[in-house]
């Protein structure tokens, strides 16, 4: 049985606030927002960060940032900036471990990030 909670939400098995779908990727609102906007970008294929990604994965993560750039602009966001964060282990803080991108934007982000 597959317990990766993204997967769930991607089958439609628990809920989740989705702002975007296609046939690759689906984009939600995080649970725990921590800018004023911030999602996450899923593609629908099960794998844990860039650490187990194969070949077949590279199209998907390309579409991934160009649809975060497309979400980004449909809601006013090209002129000022956003941040695109993936972490990938613990030790980056990854705590869902099915990749997905973050999309975080609305309040100044400070640099490096802690
Ligand atoms: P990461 O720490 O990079 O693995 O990010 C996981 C993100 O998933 C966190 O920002 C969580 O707030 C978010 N998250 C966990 N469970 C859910 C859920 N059921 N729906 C939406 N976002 C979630
Ligand atoms: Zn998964």
């Amino acid at each position: 049985m597959n317990d990766c909670i993204f997967c769930k939400i991607i089958a439609g098995q628990i809920p989740a606030k989705k702002v975007y779908e296609d046939d690759q990727m689906v984009a939600i609102e995080d649970i725990a927002p921590k800018a004023p906007l911030h999602l996450l970008l899923l593609p629908k294929r099960h794998f844990s960060n860039c650490l187990d990604m194969t070949e077949q994965d590279e199209a998907t993560v390309g579409h991934l940032f160009r649809v975060a750039g497309q979400l980004a602009t449909e809601r006013g966001l090209s002129e000022g900036g956003f941040r695109l964060v993936q972490n990938n282990g613990v030790d980056a803080g990854q705590t869902v471990f099915h990749l997905h991108i973050h999309l975080l934007a609305g309040r100044e982000l400070q640099w490096p990030p802690g």
